[in-house]
């Protein structure tokens, strides 16, 4: 970013910046209503389907339900400066470890905030040894059980490691790179590593920064509140821990050294081997900072990553792609598909709950959020009534949510399809008698009980299942919880060859924690020429942006255009998902 640019932060960073104020704020005690008006204005912003910089521009923030005069102000100045006096205040005033604080489970912001009145924690550390001297139980509010409960959570928080799931690691890398950003001597900032790959699980927050003067980069950097700890420093580079455990690493270079180092903080450290093997073979190397002639001694001049790749013989390769699961090779055989998907290729959002069942908001509302994704098509895919603990429809409700959607689809323009999220049950019949199935649009299948059945009879199950002709879109296939959940047992790709009989499209689930199935099983299902559907699994009007870690997904199981059901027109998505055809 140059100096005449301004700092802008974007409306994640915005809404997280808003976060913070609210839990700092709510960590000091005072008035809980502004605490709690943040955490509004922070979910109104996160919802904002329209531009932020026109709402600022316009004065028209608070026309935002949820946004009042107050935080309008401080909404335009994070947008405009990238920083908020508030946040800085309040994290002047508390220690950075508070944060840490409310990670723990079974503590609450109530909590944290009474301890810290009480005993003057400041950090995890400091509450360990409180409740270790039993002087946690002493608190007004607190006993002994709370103090133990709060020990165990403790014991959970450390063995959970400081891994982040993508979602939080895109964010947290947001704010990072608007913070960097904003120092006049960087000229460009860039999230590299796990994040830019968009693996499950992020360890490392990486950034890779051109600047003009890379100490002062990194100077700015270490200023930034959240840093806890320097675990290391040397000139450009740096690697800290930030409140809440999680480590980041900046690696600032001259703006002609910054191309491959963006490139190889993204790649995997096999893809990297592989592209230095390559640039011997033209003969070049390729080093940390620079791609050489092999006898030269002016590096290669590099506009961008795709002219690296170039200068190496390859095809540009994708971020997603750089995991040396043989892309490298495609590259080099300019066989590596050029028309992966990509956010924008979708025409509609798949797999959406409502209040109907376990959702947040009503049909109406799923709609207007599609339609301001600017989707053409959402389907409505409630519960079966055997997930009664997700309040699964009954065939009267269903019914009466049929006339909801006739109603809703009265007022909106994007596409209602009536479906049900039915349950594989555990002899791999589907919920709901046929005579309904047939009257939805859309049947997606998932199992939500009976996980832990040994793998014959789960796979057994599954291949039933595929069998029925209402049974086109199987859904959240494996059943993972990423970190907390793990795959269901069944003998994978004979399930797959029983999809491709089917002719069923496989769901690769956008929602944070299950991204499930994993791209090596989506490129098992490509090779079987399955059909894909790229689903949010949304609760809420806010969730149905899930689609795009959905993308994420996809792309680095290499899914083409072509291969998704929802890239379709509404009407082709109908006809290829119809039940009973
Ligand atoms: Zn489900
Ligand atoms: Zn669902």
């Amino acid at each position: 970013m140059t100096t005449s640019t301004p700092a802008t932060a974007d409306r994640l960073a915005v809404a997280a910046a808003l976060r913070e104020i609210g839990l700092l704020l709510e960590v000091k005690g005072g008035n809980p209503y502004r605490a709690r008006a943040y955490q509004r204005g922070a979910a109104a912003v996160e919802a904002l389907a329209g531009d932020l910089a026109s709402l600022v521009a316009e004065d028209r923030l608070t026309q935002v339900p949820g946004i009042g005069a107050a935080l309008a102000a401080q909404i335009a100045e994070l947008h405009r400066t990238g920083r908020s006096s508030t946040l800085e205040r309040l994290r002047a005033e508390l220690p950075p470890g508070i944060l840490d604080l409310v990670r723990v489970p079974n503590l609450s912001v109530e909590r944290v905030a009474a301890l810290h009145r009480a005993l003057g924690v400041r950090s995890v550390a400091e509450l360990k040894a409180a409740a270790e001297a039993g002087r946690v139980r002493d608190v007004k509010g607190f006993g002994e059980k709370t103090e133990k409960k709060i020990l165990d959570g403790i014991t959970a928080l450390e063995a959970r490691g400081q891994t982040l799931l993508l979602h939080e690691a895109l964010q947290a890398g947001e704010l990072l790179r608007a913070w960097i950003a904003a120092s006049p001597h960087a000229s460009r900032v860039d999230v590299a590593g796990e994040a830019r790959r968009r693996t499950e699980t992020v360890d490392q927050i990486q950034l890779a920064v051109a600047a003009d003067d890379p100490g002062t980069v990194v100077d700015h950097f270490l200023r930034l509140p959240q840093v806890t700890a320097v675990v290391e420093r040397e000139g450009g580079r740096c690697h800290v821990r930030l409140a809440g455990g999680v480590h980041a690493s900046v690696e600032a270079v001259a703006p002609a050294e910054h191309v491959p180092t963006l490139v190889r903080l993204t790649g995997s450290s096999a893809h990297s081997e592989k592209l230095q093997a390559r640039a011997q073979a033209e003969g070049l190397v390729l080093s940390e900072r620079a791609l050489m002639p092999e006898r030269g001694r002016r590096p290669v001049a590099l506009a961008d990553e795709a002219a690296l790749y170039r200068r190496l013989g390859l095809q540009y390769v994708p971020p997603e792609l750089r995991e040396d699961e043989g892309e490298v090779e495609a590259a080099a055989a300019g066989t590596l598909p050029e028309d992966l998907l990509e956010e924008g290729d979708l025409r509609g959002l798949v797999h959406c709950h409502t209040h109907y069942s376990d959702g947040k908001h009503s049909v109406e509302e799923m709609a207007r959020g599609a339609e301001e994704l600017g989707m053409e098509y959402i389907t409505i895919t409630d519960h079966s009534p055997t997930a009664h603990y997700a309040g699964g429809l009954s065939e009267d409700r269903l019914k009466q949510q049929w006339e909801d959607i006739d109603r809703a689809q009265e007022k909106v323009n994007v596409r209602l399809l009536r479906g049900t999220e039915s349950d594989i049950l555990a002899d791999g019949a589907l919920d709901y008698p046929d005579r309904i199935l047939e009257r939805l649009d859309v049947v997606i299948a998932s199992i939500h009980n009976r996980y832990k059945m040994g793998e014959d009879e789960m796979t057994r199950r599954l291949v039933r299942a595929m069998r029925l002709p209402v049974f086109k879109i199987w859904g959240h296939a494996l059943g993972r919880y990423v970190r907390t959940r793990p795959p269901i047992a069944c003998r994978v790709e004979e399930v797959l060859d029983a999809a491709a009989a089917a002719k069923a499209a496989i769901e690769i689930s956008g929602e944070p924690r299950r991204l499930d199935m994993e791209p090596r099983w989506v490129r098992k299902a490509r090779e079987r020429r399955l059909r894909f559907v790229i689903s949010t699994d949304a609760h809420s009007v806010r969730a149905l942006q899930n689609f795009r870690y959905g993308v994420s997904m996809a792309r680095r199981g290499w899914v083409r255009r072509g291969e998704v059901l929802n890239a379709l027109p509404a009407p082709a998505f109908a006809a290829a998902v119809k039940p009973m055809q």
